[in-house]
């Protein structure tokens, strides 16, 4: 089978024919219909990070496709199903974390396209119990951005505790950003789009966003401050100028979400204004199966809309080029 694998992290992505997979007890083989790109298969593929990837490493982490094959012991799903592999391929199911709701803090979880290979591929292995049903009616093409960018927003918003007259500030609109302001709308909280590329701000508008902020030829603290201050700030800008705008654009008692990760993992953080003012600043790492099955369900009945552009496999290193540049206005999604 076709998949893109990474060898080394500093040489390019490698189209190859590699063996197809074929499933152990209690997994499925997943013939991919679809794969988002998201900015965390670039920090896996040039080892970023300091916990890394296994090589070779089969990237991509919003998988959608057809189950194909079962293992021994699956009852959970029948051949023909569609599915999305996310970001968290197995957890334990036993400890704390697990049985209280926040298995995505699992300590023997298993990431998709990380430390177990993922979606750049025609065909995934994948633990029955940690693939999310997609419900008919859904495009497959909208299923794969769900299945991380989706999800992992809606976590976001989720802990913000954002409340139906709040005013929430989103900085950086591309892929997560764009989903982040919809389930914000969906709370019923009027927001606040900040970035730096107008193309991005015009799609947040068309989101739904009632303001939007280029920070390059505005400053975007005085001008959310000027609207009384932001309830939350959702960050996925991922350096250290914006998140601390984002720090400075809450009111008190506001809530800083932090979900995009930035290469140099530092930001200042003013104690004597985050004790004085009451700041409660949040880390959020994706979403349960149960959040995910929510993104769908709140897609599926056209609360949310993903834009999308389509790409190839082959053209895997161009896509990482442009996502790197911030050429890319909205998700990028291998087709198959
Ligand atoms: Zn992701
Ligand atoms: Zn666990």
């Amino acid at each position: 089978m076709k998949a893109a694998v990474v060898h080394d992290f500093q040489g390019p992505l490698e189209i190859e024919d590699v063996p197809k997979p074929t499933p152990g007890e209690g997994e499925v083989v997943v013939r991919i219909e679809t794969a988002g790109l998201c900015h965390t298969d670039i920090h896996a593929a040039h080892g970023d990070w300091p916990v890394k990837p296994k090589l070779p490493l089969i990237p991509g982490h919003e998988g959608v496709g057809i189950v194909e094959s079962l293992g021994s012991g699956v009852e959970n799903l029948r051949e023909g199903q569609r599915v999305a592999i996310p970001w968290l391929g197995y957890a334990c199911g036993i400890c704390e974390h697990c049985t209280s709701g926040w298995e995505t803090l699992c300590e023997s979880q298993r990431n998709t396209g990380y430390s177990i290979d993922g979606s750049y591929a025609e065909y995934v292995k994948a633990s029955a119990d940690y693939v999310v049903r997609v419900p008919d009616g859904i495009d497959p093409f909208e299923a794969a951005p769900l299945t991380c960018a989706g999800v992992t927003t809606y976590k976001a918003v989720k802990v913000s505790g954002t409340r139906s007259s709040d005013l929430v500030a989103v900085f950086g609109v591309g892929g997560l950003g764009h989903m982040a302001m919809q389930y914000a709308r969906v709370a019923g909280a009027s927001v606040v789009a900040v970035d730096l590329f107008d193309e991005k701000l015009q799609v947040a508008k068309e989101l739904g966003a009632e303001f939007v902020v280029n920070a390059r030829q505005q400053d975007p603290v005085s001008f959310i401050q000027e609207l009384g201050g932001a309830d939350s700030v959702i960050a996925t800008a991922a350096s250290a100028r914006p998140l601390d705008q984002a720090f400075r654009a809450l009111r008190r008692g506001g809530t800083l979400v932090l979900v995009g990760l930035p290469a140099e993992n530092q930001m200042q953080l003013p104690i004597f204004e985050t004790v004085l003012q009451g700041i409660n600043v949040v880390g959020s790492i994706v979403g349960t199966r149960v959040d995910l099955a929510e993104v769908f369900e709140l897609h599926r009945s056209g609360r949310t809309r993903v834009p999308y552009e389509r790409r190839s496999l082959e053209q895997v290193n161009e896509a990482f080029a442009d996502v790197e540049a911030g050429r890319a206005t909205s998700r990028l999604v291998f087709g198959f």
